[in-house]
């Protein structure tokens, strides 16, 4: 009751500051005006000798002297307490508001009562030396917790409601005690005395009403300044400090000042109104004095002059008091700064202690909190978690911990995230959200309330973890849908990690594998199932590649040393050799399924009429139904007995086209079923395709995009550079690319390590890095050309790389920022398709530079040297350990380049140019995109387009996505 109304009261305060500030100046200046500037003003030394105008003794001089320095230090001190909650002006602004708000109201009281205001300046060490800025640092701590400008108004008002008690008993106490001393008959002490209780009675008021008032605007006024942006460090010291230092009151000792002030209160009764009954009020004749009304006198000189006067010459304490505060205005201001220091340095720590707690608290499995399990649901609420957890100053006696509890998702988020994020460990545990992690230190429900619980319409977010574990064991929840079900990603995650770990028995197994700050609503019924973290790859540069004329920084993401570094040199090469050009030289992604028919006559008859032309544009009518971007190109048949493969061959856009050709060729078999009831469907993929294994038929055939690049290397460059000669680089190519592979019956491989390239810009730019296989087919030509043949004419053929810009593990932020640096994210507005050519081409002329780089590395001997230095961890490594010798080495699985040569010659590249027998139109302007100016009109599309696909909400593609959806999940079984 008492304390809603104090909330009540403070609320009103902080949502109305400028109300309640004008409010409190116009009363304040009209009651001075009143009294202090009227005429009548009397001022003690100027217009009248008061009796506090005699010259001070010089043992008074002194005490008073050394009162108001120590007053001045006091105060000093209060503001650096101030400070450490993070703010060296604004809640110094503020404080000095409320010192010099109720100085002015003392002022005004005792002018109010006919008092001598000249009085109030002896008074004034006494004054300050009751100042305790400790509550108004309490109540900027609520306020500062705050978010939003509606938060702040909350926090003050939930501050009020929680310190206003324990100030009001505070300021009645002292009241009482400093009263004490009016009912001494030693006029001086009585009249500092009631200037003292003035100044209590003062303070208070300006506590309870002015200071919420100018917080409030003062925070309104930073943030505004700020855009709007939370005052995010005054947050976190808020917390640090909340964390460390706040007491709350001992109860019994407010218990003892209750007592007190009853007594108190007794003793003063009967002093004034029993024992001084009829008396003229005591109170105002302590402040003023009859004689000083005998001893008027004409001012000699101007007011101001007379305080300056004063100031410099006859008080001497005031000088001293001057000095020390000027001193102490310029050190606070330029040289307490350390303050600053050792805040943030006691900010890290709490956030260490704190990833400790997050970390150990997930091990564990369990949450620590002692609330009951109708507080854990209860304290969802925003609200009541404020309440129970924000410190109170006047509540209970323990000091409250800094808890991982339900409900603070939103600050340790923040906190967290002005962590490196680099890390992938520890740091990204504390990225985990507590809001989700309901404590289970009370016994689980029964399966009934679960159950209950589960079905009801807070759903199983209103479960613990614990609850979810046994509602997945007991089979209410698949596991594979507790994202869906939990309608929070990362909650499922963390949910399978755990179960995963209970069977695992190992706590710390998973704790190097991140889970959190992860894009999971991508992931989701679209790159993973069964969920439990995600696998950080470090990511590398390469370039600038110069390619057709254009500069490419190109990421690769391998663990592999050297292989950027050795990608690098070779980009360097190319560069300031002129760069690289390439052509895409075919584009077509193919699916082949195998029928069946009664007889091979059968199969050869229903060859025939598929090799037809006109039969052909059926099919193909039937096929370009599935997608907007799919265009069936050629048909590729061969027969094996009775079986028949049909391998179909069509561009798919900007797409890598796995799922499109699927749909495209069920679809085309669907109609051909109609066309021959006996033939029998055997597989949607017949392995004539080929995917992801390795196959002479896209060696020669080409499958994806075809890509061709070609580089001349000056010989200077050669030599300068790469440190070799052309004619050795000529040589070792057909020792090793050509000849070494044909006699190891390689298809495609007559490369050095375009695999190594290729998989790396796979796994940066979201390709499918099973796809390497077929992608990675590469021949490497080398020859001496130009003036004397002394510069290099080197080429990559590349005919099947299987690459797309959209789909698939291209929609995952890193990856498509991986895509965005190379300018080929998403579908390509203007012309469909051309983003993922321009990718294919990228990684081609990468291959080339990796190549040139191998190639000469090897040709120059230096392999083993530049891999001795960086693909060596020197972890663990003793200093006189001698490193292994270059046998040793190319036993290694990172040290296979050094195989030796042999005579043998016998490829062909003519395979990537072989006609495809039936040529068909392809119609790619159909494609609609619209831009979002957030994105790039690239990544938009993309984003649009994926958007679409799973949700299925696009009425002039819906059947492309129903179909793009369906075939996603057969993609496993059929590649
Ligand atoms: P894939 O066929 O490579 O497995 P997906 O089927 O996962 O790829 O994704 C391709 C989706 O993107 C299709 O639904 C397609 O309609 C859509 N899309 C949007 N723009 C393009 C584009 N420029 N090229 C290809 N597909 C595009």
């Amino acid at each position: 009751m008492l304390s809603d109304i104090y909330h009540t009261h403070g609320y009103f305060c902080a949502s109305h500051p400028w109300e309640i500030i004008i409010g409190s100046v116009t009363v304040t200046t009209c009651l001075l005006s009143v009294s202090l500037f009227t005429a009548g003003s009397r001022i003690c030394g100027w217009n009248y000798v008061c009796e506090n105008d005699k010259e001070e003794e010089g043992s008074d001089l002194m005490i008073l002297t050394v009162t108001r320095c120590l007053a001045v230090m006091y105060l000093y001190l209060q503001f650096r307490n101030i400070r450490q909650l993070g703010s060296k002006y604004l809640l110094g602004i503020s404080g000095s508001l409320m010192i010099i708000s109720s100085f002015v109201l003392t002022a005004v009281i005792v002018k109010v009562f006919g008092g001598n205001i000249s009085g109030l300046g002896e008074a004034l060490p006494f004054f300050l030396l009751l100042v305790d800025l400790s509550k108004a640092c309490a109540l900027a701590q609520y306020a500062l917790k705050s978010k939003t400008q509606e938060e702040v108004q909350t926090n003050i008002a939930e501050g009020i409601s929680s310190i206003g008690p324990a100030i009001t008993l505070d300021s009645i106490c002292e009241v009482l005690v400093i009263g004490v001393g009016t009912l001494s008959d030693v006029k001086q002490l009585d009249s500092m005395c009631c200037y003292g209780c003035l100044s209590v009675v003062a303070h208070y008021l300006a506590f309870m009403v002015f200071y919420p008032a100018c917080l409030s605007l003062i925070i309104q006024i930073t943030r505004t300044r700020n855009n709007g942006r939370p005052l995010l460090q005054l947050q976190q010291l808020a917390r640090v400090l909340e964390k460390e230092e706040e007491k709350k009151p001992n109860p019994v000792i407010q218990h003892i000042k209750m007592i007190m002030s009853a007594g108190l209160m007794i003793v003063h009764i009967h002093s004034r109104f029993i024992t001084e009954e009829g008396e003229k009020s005591r109170f105002s004749s302590l402040l003023t004095t009859t004689e000083m009304l005998e001893r008027d006198r004409q001012p000699e000189m101007p007011l101001v002059q007379f305080y300056l006067l004063r100031l410099l010459t006859h008080h001497i304490d005031y000088t001293f008091m001057f000095v020390l505060a000027v001193f102490l205005t310029v050190k606070y201001v330029f040289y307490d700064d350390h303050i600053e220091e050792e805040l943030t340095r006691k900010l890290e720590e709490a956030s260490q202690t704190r990833r400790r707690e997050l970390s150990d608290s997930l091990r564990d499995g369990t949450s620590q909190t002692t609330e009951s399990m109708d507080n854990i649901v209860q304290s969802q609420d925003e609200t009541d978690f404020k309440q129970k957890n924000t410190v109170s100053f006047t509540q209970p006696t323990e000091t409250i911990e800094f808890k991982f509890s339900i409900g603070d998702d939103s600050d340790s988020e923040e906190e967290d995230k002005s962590s490196d994020k680099g890390v992938q460990t520890e740091n990204k545990m504390s990225h985990y959200k507590p809001l989700q992690r309901l404590p289970s230190l009370q016994p689980p429900r029964s399966m009934e309330q679960c159950l209950e619980i589960l079905n009801s319409d807070g759903g199983p977010s209103l479960l613990t973890d614990e609850e979810i574990i046994s509602l997945v064991k007991s089979r209410h929840i698949p596991a594979y849908k507790l994202e869906i079900m939990l309608n929070d990603f990362e909650r499922g995650v963390v949910i399978r990690r755990e179960m995963l770990l209970n069977t695992l028995k190992q706590s710390s197994v998973l704790d190097n594998l991140p889970y959190s700050d992860y894009a999971y609503e991508y992931v989701n019924g679209a790159c993973c199932e069964n969920v439990i973290g995600y696998m950080p790859v470090p990511v590398g540069v390469a370039g600038p590649l110069l390619l057709n004329g254009k500069l490419f920084h190109v990421p690769m993401a391998t663990t592999e040393g050297c292989l950027v570094a050795s990608t690098n040199r070779g980009c360097k090469a190319l560069e300031q050799s002129g760069g690289v050009t390439s052509v895409v030289i075919n584009d077509g992604m193919t699916r082949a399924p195998v029928v069946r028919f009664s007889s091979a006559k059968r199969a050869s008859e229903v060859k025939k009429w598929l090799e037809d032309k006109d039969n052909q544009n059926k099919v193909k009518e039937s096929f370009d139904t599935t997608s907007r971007f799919a265009r069936l190109t050629s048909l590729h048949i061969v027969q094996a007995g009775k079986l028949l493969y049909i391998r179909f061959i069509a561009v798919t856009g900007d797409a890598m086209g796995m799922n499109m050709l699927s749909k495209g060729s069920e679809k085309a078999l669907a109609m051909l079923s109609l066309e021959f009831a006996d033939m029998e469907i055997l597989s949607l993929s017949g392995n004539f395709c080929t995917d992801k294994k390795a196959a002479a038929v896209n060696w020669l055939e080409g499958r994806g995009k075809s890509v061709v690049c070609e580089a001349v290397i000056p010989a200077h460059i050669v030599e300068k550079l790469l440190k070799t000669t052309v004619q050795t680089l000529v040589d070792l190519n057909i020792s090793k690319n050509l000849v070494g592979s044909a006699m190891a019956g390689s298809i495609g491989g007559y490369n050095a390590h375009a695999a190594n390239i290729v998989t790396a810009i796979f796994i940066a730019t979201g390709q499918d890095p099973a796809q390497n296989v077929t992608s990675s087919n590469c021949l490497t030509l080398m020859e001496a050309t130009g003036e004397n043949n002394s510069d290099l004419l080197i080429s990559c053929t590349m005919p099947c790389l299987e690459v797309g810009t959209i789909g698939g593990g291209t929609v995952l932020p890193p990856q498509s920022a991986c895509l965005e640096m190379l300018g080929v994210c998403g579908s390509c507005a203007e012309n469909p398709g051309e983003n993922a050519k321009l990718l294919a081409s990228i990684i081609c002329g990468t291959v080339l530079a990796g190549e040139l780089s191998l190639m000469s590395a090897l040709a120059a001997g230096h392999l083993v040297r530049s891999h001795l230095k960086h693909n060596r961890s020197t972890v663990n490594v003793l200093p006189n350990q001698s490193l292994p010798s270059s046998s040793d080495m190319s036993q290694s699985p990172h040290h296979s380049h050094t195989d030796s040569s042999h005579k043998l010659l016998g490829c062909t590249i003519n395979a990537i140019n072989s006609d495809h027998s039936i040529s068909m139109s392809v119609d790619s302007n159909n494609a609609q995109t619209k831009s979002n100016p957030f994105l790039s009109p690239a990544c938009d599309s993309r984003r649009k387009s994926c958007d679409t696909t799973k949700s299925g909400k696009s009425n002039e593609n819906s059947n492309d996505v129903k179909l793009d959806k369906d075939c996603s999940n057969k993609k496993d079984k059929i590649s």
